[in-house]
């Protein structure tokens, strides 16, 4: 489901995000996935988890899977 994607974070789920965090679940399992232009795509490796994440710098980040944990298993090739 990507009912989430392009909403942008709120800021208590910025601040999560930038301090290293899943905003979603919470954990610090979050990695760097495929980079493009100015955007930089972020993973939370969380089994139960895996929200994805559009970092674009002083744009912001947008979501791009929505917020429902345990529905997207489909990481970049590094589970
Ligand atoms: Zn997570």
């Amino acid at each position: 489901m990507t009912t989430k994607e392009g909403e942008r974070l709120s800021p208590e789920e910025l601040f999560e995000f930038r301090a290293g965090r899943c905003p979603d679940c919470g954990c610090v399992e979050v990695r760097p996935g495929p980079r493009g232009g100015l955007s930089q795509n972020i993973y939370c490796a969380a089994l139960v988890c895996g929200s994805r994440f559009n970092e674009m710098g002083p744009f912001g980040v947008e979501r791009i899977s929505d917020k429902s944990p345990g529905v997207k298993r489909e990481h970049w090739g590094q589970a």
